[in-house]
């Protein structure tokens, strides 16, 4: 046997031991069809509560890569502070829901960067050739563009699940070019927004998001002390986790928090005039979700039973252990119309793609499934459906559906 993951605390059974997703069995969600992808709002709404009450003062934005379903974007335009954007595409889902929105990402093309100056987006910049770009698009349309610089950190997040900082990237510009761009941006015009310092993803370590969020602050006050410009923003970044795996635990929220009101009461003074913002995708939105999948086989192959569904890898990639682990483990799962019921066997559950990757949990014990019995995902809410190769194999597409 292996382990499950962690259910996220709250997701309980009712009297007929149906798992109830605010409020509303998965057996009934699932009677419109599935594979279906269900998005709790009362969780969202929580977990931002839970921000604002251990941040107070600091924004919040939503990086929307992590679920840019609509009805869901509706939802988070009304919670947050602010949508940060990663493509052109992901640009005109954000429109017309009135917040701030900020653009990062490499490789944006002119065309891309042209409906961003349009559209008065603030535009991160991740090289001095794209400030170029801008710069030049911004004159031809004869406006003001609001440009953020994105900084490459000369230090990383410990132990986060994706590194990215303190080393070569594609993304920003390494800190100690930044004072200089700076200074650039500043000649030509250019409304200077102020620096966007993102170095990780998916820690649980408090600890590791303390010590990233004191030397963010740190570094943002030595560029613009460099620059002899100060910032009117920061983006400290985001990289909080949650728990997917046997062990995990979740993030220690009022202990960063009370920590970075320290970090900030003692910045430096050429921050002081300064607002902070936090960008958060997964921990916003992805406990919220659960993948619903129906069993349509029920097989015993030497002496393994498995359990095969109408789902798979290529709606919900991040739990066959094909997206950016090193070692495959068990997401949390769990029969949801058996969802009281002790487990008492030990049962592998796959996906109906023709490939051995199609692994969504892994001799697990359970209690006994049978054909039409309905398998939960949990942790599906952040990098799901998005973050999966939905044309692999020609199956058809899960609906998706906010509760
Ligand atoms: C992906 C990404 C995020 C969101 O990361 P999560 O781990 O989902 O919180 C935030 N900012 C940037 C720049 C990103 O690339």
């Amino acid at each position: 046997v292996k382990p499950l993951g962690p259910i996220p605390a709250g997701y309980d059974a009712d009297t007929a031991g149906q798992l109830v997703i605010n409020g509303q069995t998965a057996a009934s969600l699932a009677n419109a069809g599935t594979p279906l992808f269900v998005y709790d709002a009362s969780r969202i709404t929580a977990q931002v509560a839970r921000f604002r009450s251990a941040f107070p003062g600091v924004a919040l934005h939503y990086a929307i890569k992590a679920n840019p379903y609509a009805p869901l974007l509706d939802h988070m335009a009304t919670l947050v502070d602010g949508f940060d954007v990663a493509s052109a595409g992901e640009l005109a889902q954000v429109a017309g829901r009135g917040l701030p929105v900020s653009f990062a990402g490499p490789g944006k093309g002119d065309a891309d960067l042209e409906s961003a100056l349009r559209q008065r987006v603030t535009i991160n910049l991740e090289s001095e050739a794209e400030a170029e770009r801008a710069l030049a698009i911004a004159n031809r349309l004869e406006l003001t563009p609001s440009l953020a610089i994105r900084v490459n950190p000369p230090f990383l997040l410990k132990g986060a699940g994706m590194k990215m900082g303190g080393q070569s990237s594609p993304f920003g510009i390494d800190h100690d070019r930044v004072p200089a761009l700076v200074q650039r941006l500043v000649a030509a015009g250019a409304d200077w927004h102020g620096l966007h310092i993102y170095a990780g993803s998916q820690t649980l370590s408090a600890d590791a998001l303390i010590e990233l969020q004191r030397e963010t602050v740190a570094l943002a006050a030595q560029v613009a002390r460099d620059a002899r410009h100060a910032p009117r923003h920061v983006n400290l970044g985001g990289g909080f986790g949650i728990p997917y795996f046997a062990g995990d635990s979740p993030l220690d929220l009022d202990a960063i928090g009370a920590s970075l009101a320290n970090t900030l009461a003692e910045r430096h003074i050429i921050l002081a005039d300064t607002s902070f913002a936090i960008e958060l995708g997964r921990w916003l939105v992805g406990e919220a979700g659960v993948y619903l999948t129906r069993i349509v086989d029920r097989k015993v192959s030497r002496g393994t039973i498995f359990l095969v569904t109408d789902g798979g890898l290529h709606h919900m990639l991040a739990a066959s252990g094909n997206f950016g682990q090193l070692l495959r483990r068990n997401y949390p799962v769990a029969i949801a119309n058996r969802f009281a019921a002790a487990p008492i066997e030990e049962q592998t559950i796959v996906g109906c793609l023709c490939t051995p990757l199609d692994l969504l949990a892994d001799q697990a014990l359970l209690p006994r499934a049978e054909v039409g019995d309905l398998v939960a995902i949990f942790c599906a809410g952040a990098y799901g459906l998005t973050a999966s190769p939905t044309a692999f194999l020609s199956q058809p597409m899960a609906t998706e559906v906010l509760v």
